[in-house]
């Protein structure tokens, strides 16, 4: 029997409430601070996301899902959505609108991870991007876009942990001190650590293995190296979110995985969880390096399967999706054509219908009518469609009335109607 591939599922109708609700919140937030929707292929080419990502980075060397198509061309599915957004910005010349361009996604990313609470290989993001200024305030309103959404789906007792790994001018020297202070203890870190200092030491400090953390806590520090644009740019960032009263921890280790990161970097975690929410920080070198013009940018990601774990393991609800109020039922197979003929009708006037099918009998059509939550039921008898009249049964109190074919929305609780 096949199942779902590893690290991936199913959403069934019942999960789907939750990731309508939480479309909901973000499509408000983003309307609320003017982002617009965007969406891009599934899959990009493969050199996007090396170049973008990192060639050297966990996400390219180890979880891409690569593939050449028919004409040899080597594509790969997409493990995140701010490249291939940079890749539609460069493309589509929105570099001529007025900036900063505000976009958001929601797409589902692949990453080949050792599937575990929280962690799958196919998951969903929303994402909030906003392109074209440097202006520390956009920093700053994405995270707040980031707090408020999380705010308003019930999810308090956050973290928001914030660095800075400065920019082109500063990172090099930075990197040079810590690749200087871990040189001569190499072999005391873990085999992935002892790559890392090769080719991606910044991702030396946020190593889960115990001794590794316990070296990169005595670790240079970004911030002590930033130059004076980056020194400048991280106090406004942190000026304007005391301003906003958003609580933040400067946490130093905080690298993220992806290597087009400068600046501001940003997590925000449960207080009771090492796993991140969402995150996000600057990137104001990569859609130049992806061939456009130099242009600063700053976004978020948030992972969906993340938020819906926290609502549910805190019982928090969602509205339930609406379902059909009304059953159609029909005596005898003759009925059967007027029985889809008013079910038709009703569904013009907006009205939710639920047909009965198969070989039922009128007795079982009414149990499974009662079984699917029907509160009315509507019964079809070839003699009453002649005159105009059917049967509407109220499920809960088993009153019957018979009721003209033209005024049956009239009978109907105001649930049911048009709204
Ligand atoms: P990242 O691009 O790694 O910062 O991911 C952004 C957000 O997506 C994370 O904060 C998580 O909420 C979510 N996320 C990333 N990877 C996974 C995964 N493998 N499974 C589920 N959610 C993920």
């Amino acid at each position: 029997m096949y199942q779902a591939p590893r690290g991936t599922s199913d959403i069934l109708p019942q999960q789907q409430v939750y990731f309508k609700h939480i479309a909901d919140k973000a499509s408000l937030a983003a309307y609320l601070y003017g982002y617009e929707r965007i969406d891009t292929p599934v899959f990009e080419d493969f050199g996007l996301f090396s170049h973008s990502i990192g060639e050297e980075t966990e996400i390219v060397v180890k979880e891409m899902y690569v593939f050449k198509d028919k004409g040899d061309k080597v594509l790969a599915l997409r493990p995140e959505g701010t490249a291939p957004l940079c890749r539609a910005y460069i493309e589509h010349g929105m570099g001529s609108l007025p900036q900063p361009v505000r976009l958001y996604y929601f797409a589902s990313a692949f990453r080949y991870e050792r599937p575990q609470a929280g962690r799958y290989r196919q998951h969903h993001q929303f994402g909030f991007e906003a392109i074209g200024d440097a202006d520390p305030a956009l920093d700053v309103e994405i995270i707040d876009l980031a707090w408020q959404l999380y705010t308003s789906l019930g999810i308090d007792q956050l973290s928001l942990y914030l660095n800075s790994i400065g920019c082109k001018a500063c990172r090099p020297g930075y990197v040079q001190a810590l690749k200087d202070y871990y040189s001569p203890q190499l072999s005391q870190l873990c085999p992935d650590c002892q790559a890392r200092w090769q080719r991606n030491p910044l991702r030396l400090l946020d190593c889960k293995q115990p001794a590794c953390q316990e070296k990169a806590v005595q670790a240079p520090q970004s911030l002590d190296h930033l130059c004076v644009y980056c020194r400048g740019h991280f106090a406004e960032v942190k000026r304007h979110l005391e301003a906003l009263g958003l609580p933040y921890t400067l946490n130093p280790r905080l690298v993220r995985g992806l290597d087009y990161y400068t600046n501001t970097v940003f997590e925000i975690q449960l207080r009771t969880s090492s796993l991140a929410l969402g995150g996000g920080g600057r990137y104001d070198n990569l859609i130049e390096q992806l061939g456009g013009k130099p242009t600063p940018a700053v976004g978020f990601a948030t992972g969906v399967e993340r938020i819906i774990g926290y609502l549910k393991e805190h019982g928090i609800p969602v509205p339930p999706s609406p379902r059909p109020e009304v059953a159609i039922v029909y005596l005898g197979e003759a009925a059967k054509s007027d029985a889809l003929k008013l079910a038709s009708e009703l569904r013009s006037e907006k009205v939710a219908v639920l047909l009965a099918a198969g070989g039922r009998s009128l007795k079982g059509q009414l149990r499974h009518a009662g079984s699917l939550g029907a509160r009315y039921v509507l019964i079809v008898a070839e003699d009453e469609m002649r005159s105009g009249t059917v049967t509407l049964r109220d499920m809960s109190s088993h009153e019957q009335k018979s009721v003209p074919r033209g005024e049956i929305a009239r009978f109907l609780s105001p649930k049911s109607q048009p709204g």
